[in-house]
């Protein structure tokens, strides 16, 4: 938190002195932590998912465990499309804003055909070839794998122990290397956060300000009323230790934008300071991080009413149910990574007619608003998990009210 503090004030004071060069030259120190993180991810959701799973060899208690989280996922995320849309609503970003063509090829102007549709996303499920998944970090295809290895090993029972006791021992070694790295945050936070004020383009911010206003906005109600309210009358437990525990995911999510990038740190939060156990965290976090996108879902949402206001449009019923819908379905889409939501956002307008050339404008401040979508994405996947670790009599109590260990 200091360093982050420090970035913003250095950064805007760079900036304020037209040395907003040397605020860019940050970046490469930032992209070497971020690519630390970046290089965690695969191991971390390999071995993890596999020991959890071992872990759980009684495939009941996966199978409850699995419709819960899912249901919770589906649950918040519709949640927070209809936040976007209520507060895109209230905010009305988009009134007297008007919109570039993109059918006219305006530059960026994606083509919603290249967009993921469902029927991809299930055949997509089951890598072809795992190590190609791995490498590219297709993180879906990485947990089906990791899934189906450890069901297997439980199913290989004697002679798989060897197999299981193999990738107990490398998450823990993988988890060493993520406090390591974890002890470099702080620098590589003030990094990003200077680079990001450095890089900020102050003319195109001031016309759409309100749009990056209604999204954190709608940010901060999901993140209070709706995890703030399922912990406090779901789980029963005290939202502010929650928030505590999980600032350091919070704070790297911001800076870096990755909810998948983020993952080791989540993991290690909500185990050490909020006392999940990891049978819970390695099965709900993964998965969360690639399924369950909160802020990129309220990002559809205001997205589709600062569209229909540029061009002065009411939506219908149908249209609102539509947008819900499909802004579930896109966040569900969306990679982890940065501007992921962006990419998917013309699907989400496509789908009532909404004309596509809207997303040109997010161009440039799309950065400033994916941090607070990834803050987002990651608070939710943290309160599931508590959920879930709660009524699976998997939640340490204790350690969850006692002081963060990081
Ligand atoms: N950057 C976001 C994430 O990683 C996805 C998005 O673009 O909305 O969670």
């Amino acid at each position: 938190m200091i360093a982050f503090s420090l970035a913003i004030l250095i950064g805007s004071l760079l900036k304020a002195a037209g040395l907003k060069d040397i605020a860019i030259a940050m970046q490469p120190l930032g992209l070497v932590f971020v690519n630390a993180i970046k290089m965690l991810m695969v191991p971390i959701i390999f071995t993890t998912i596999i020991s959890g799973v071992t872990s759980l060899a009684d495939s009941q208690k996966l199978g409850r465990m699995g419709i819960k989280t899912f249901g919770f996922y589906m649950l918040t995320t519709a949640f927070a499309v209809f936040i976007g849309l209520l507060i895109g609503g209230l905010i009305s970003p988009g009134v007297g804003i008007s919109l570039p063509d993109a059918a006219s090829g305006g530059a960026g102007a994606p083509d919603p055909d290249a967009a993921m549709s469902i029927r991809d996303l299930l055949v997509g499920l089951v890598p072809a070839n795992p190590i190609a998944s791995m490498a590219e970090g297709n993180v879906l295809q990485i947990i089906v794998f990791a899934l189906l290895i450890g069901l297997s090993i439980n199913l290989a029972g004697k002679k798989g122990a060897i197999v299981r006791q193999f990738f107990d021992s490398a998450t823990e070694v993988v988890f060493k290397l993520v406090h390591i790295i974890m002890a470099l945050a702080p620098f590589g936070i003030f990094a990003l956060i200077i680079w990001v004020i450095g890089a900020l383009p102050v003319n195109e911010l001031f016309s759409l300000i309100w749009i990056v206003v209604a999204l954190y906005l709608a940010c901060l109600t999901q993140i209070i009323l709706v995890y703030g309210g399922l912990l406090t009358l779901v789980a029963r437990l005290a939202p502010l230790k929650f928030f505590r525990g999980i600032i350091d995911a919070q704070a790297v999510a911001f800076s870096t934008a990755t909810s998948a990038g983020t993952l080791p740190v989540t993991m290690s939060n909500v185990e050490d300071n909020l006392g999940v156990s990891k049978k819970i965290t390695s099965f709900v976090l993964p998965l969360g991080a690639t399924m369950n996108m909160d802020g990129t879902a309220i990002y559809m949402g205001i997205a589709a009413m600062f569209t229909a206001q540029a061009i002065g449009i009411d939506l219908t019923g149908a249209q609102y149910a539509t947008i819900i819908i499909t802004g579930t379905l896109a966040s569900i889409g969306a990679a982890s990574i940065p501007s992921a939501g962006l990419i998917l956002m013309p699907v989400v307008l496509g789908s009532v007619g909404l004309p596509l050339g809207a997303i040109i404008l997010f161009f440039p401040i799309d950065r400033l608003m994916d941090m607070m979508r990834t803050l987002t994405n990651v608070t939710g996947d943290a309160t599931i998990a508590v959920l879930v670790a709660k009524s699976e009599n998997e939640l340490d109590e204790a350690s969850y009210n006692a002081d963060p260990i990081e």
